[in-house]
């Protein structure tokens, strides 16, 4: 067998294409957006290394390719940070016994893969001279790129190309004399969404960002306190959901218990609402909603707003199925699993290219025949992004027998990209972004294709319309509005993002 790389382009130190006896096989999902991720802390636990592992596998779905949990001990801190996922990484003994004390905080990535790219593992770690600090980071900093500018230009050495970074430079040169004061001096000048779960040597602290882009919670688990991404994690520790860390707060926890902060002037909330469309898990609470009845909601606004006659309701799995639920029970058309997906195919399978491809493997959606030969079909998945997988699946119903195709899509087109943690690509690169709906349907190949209208989300999420004067919710990848100021997507030869995927200057 002969074995080559063939490019690596995008992929930082991996190879994104290999070639196995002349045929070429590109890594699986490259032309994916990839998630974004997860925080979990745990403090006054005998056992904080193992729940923080725990708690991060329940966080799996929000990033998938690198890992890490920082402990400390009461007299050291001690870091464990691998690429690839928490079960893969963190459910041996040998790793979880070096990971000592009583307090930790773990974080869940996409990154680039490669031993190289370690360094930007969260959690981050700086002594500084108030003692150890550790942070992790759910969110993406849009004046990192200046800021990192001028810290270097200052005499700053940067170890990461991670945005997260240039809060421990700022934290490390702030004048305050406690730990959160320094924290809070930090953030102040940072812009974009950060919800952050930090490790002293004595307390730990969860920050979320003056508006709340990025969920966050805090929980009780006997004793200990818990703060994590999303409520899923709690319930797999068996921690006591108490309440969300509010935007704009910090909350120090200690022996003593929570001490809230409040740094910034009040404003109104703006939590993204992709939580709801895609990245949260549906057993989770966000906002007080629980995700999954928020998903089958935005089908049944669906089924209102854009009726189809048809046979079968057929979700696009696994994130189409609670609202091709709700499509379902409003339409009252018969729901039916007619696409079957392999859980096996994780991001580090290969999928095969050109030769291969065209014999007709498919490796992560099978249509169910049965169910679709003869038949009108809705198909129902949550968002379009590049189009990718709803051209794939409309042609995958054709070959399988369906009469007709409707697309329907439980969320807006989405038309511009994200700067707070979803590495959606660029702009000419999302499909709703370069073609009209008719374009987009004569691209997917569809009978008809329609997407729930952006108040239409705001009903399913509960509020009956968005106020054009303070939208309740961060939806700027549908409306073009983004809630901060986008200082490095001013600055003119700085790189569009601070891409975790490239080594920064
Ligand atoms: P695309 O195939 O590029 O149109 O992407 C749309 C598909 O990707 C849908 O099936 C979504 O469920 C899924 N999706 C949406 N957002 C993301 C994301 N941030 N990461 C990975 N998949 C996503």
């Amino acid at each position: 067998m002969t074995f080559k790389t063939v490019s690596g382009e995008g992929l930082g130190n991996e190879p994104s294409s290999i070639e196995i006896d002349g045929l070429t096989f590109t890594r699986y999902g490259d032309d994916r957006l990839r998630e974004e991720c997860g925080v979990f802390g745990i403090f006054n636990h005998p056992d904080a290394a193992a729940i923080a592992a725990l708690g991060l596998h329940a966080l799996q779905h929000r990033g998938q390719e690198a890992c890490g949990i920082v402990s400390y001990d009461g007299r050291q801190f001690h870091s464990e940070r691998r690429m690839g996922l928490v079960g893969e990484n963190f459910s041996r003994a040998d790793v979880l016994a070096r990971l000592k004390g009583r307090m930790a905080i773990g974080h869940n990535r996409y990154s680039t893969t490669g031993e190289a790219m370690i360094r930007n593992v969260q959690p981050l770690f700086a002594d500084i001279d108030t003692g150890g600090f550790a942070v992790a980071h759910n969110g993406n900093l849009t004046n990192a790129l200046t800021l990192r500018r001028e810290l270097i230009s200052s005499g700053a050495i940067c170890q990461s190309t991670s945005d997260t970074e240039v809060i421990l430079h700022l934290l490390s040169r702030s004048k305050k004399r406690r730990v959160v004061e320094r924290l809070v001096d930090a953030i102040r000048q940072v812009e974009g969404s950060y919800a952050l779960v930090c490790l002293t040597n004595d307390v730990m602290i969860a920050a979320r960002d003056p508006i709340g882009i990025r969920p966050l919670v805090i929980g009780r688990l006997g004793v200990s306190y818990v703060v994590a991404s999303e409520t899923c994690a709690l319930d797999m520790v068996g921690a006591e959901f108490l309440r969300e860390v509010e935007n704009g707060e910090v909350v120090v926890i200690t022996d003593q218990g929570l001490e809230s902060h409040r740094p910034f002037p009040k404003r109104p909330a703006r939590p993204c609402i992709f939580e709801y469309i895609y990245f949260a898990r549906p057993d989770s609470i966000v906002g007080g909603r629980t995700v999954y009845d928020i998903r089958k909601q935005m089908g049944i606004q669906l089924a209102c707003e854009a009726p189809a006659n048809a046979d079968v309701i057929v979700p696009i799995p696994d994130s189409g199925v609670p609202a091709a639920i709700g499509f379902s029970q409003e339409s009252g058309i018969p729901f039916e699993l007619g696409i079957i997906r392999n859980h096996y195919v994780g991001r580090t399978f290969i999928e095969p290219e050109q030769r291969i491809r065209q014999l007709g493997v498919k490796l992560k959606h099978s249509a169910n025949s049965s169910v679709i030969r003869g038949n009108s079909i809705v198909l129902v998945d949550d968002s379009v992004v590049r189009g990718t997988t709803s051209k794939k699946i409309v042609q995958l119903m054709y070959e399988a027998g369906a009469r007709e195709v409707h697309m329907r899509i439980s969320s807006p087109p989405i038309t511009h990209p994200d700067f707070y943690g979803i590495d959606t690509p660029r702009k000419q690169d999302l499909l709703a972004a370069n073609l009209d709906l008719e374009g987009m349907r004569q691209f997917m190949g569809a009978d008809s294709l329609a997407f729930l209208s952006v108040n239409g989300i705001y009903r399913a999420v509960g509020v009956e319309a968005r106020d054009p004067r303070a939208p309740q919710f961060t939806d700027h990848c549908f409306t073009g509005e983004y809630p901060t100021e986008l200082t490095d997507q001013s600055g003119e030869s700085l790189p569009k993002q601070l891409s975790l995927l490239a080594e920064v200057g």
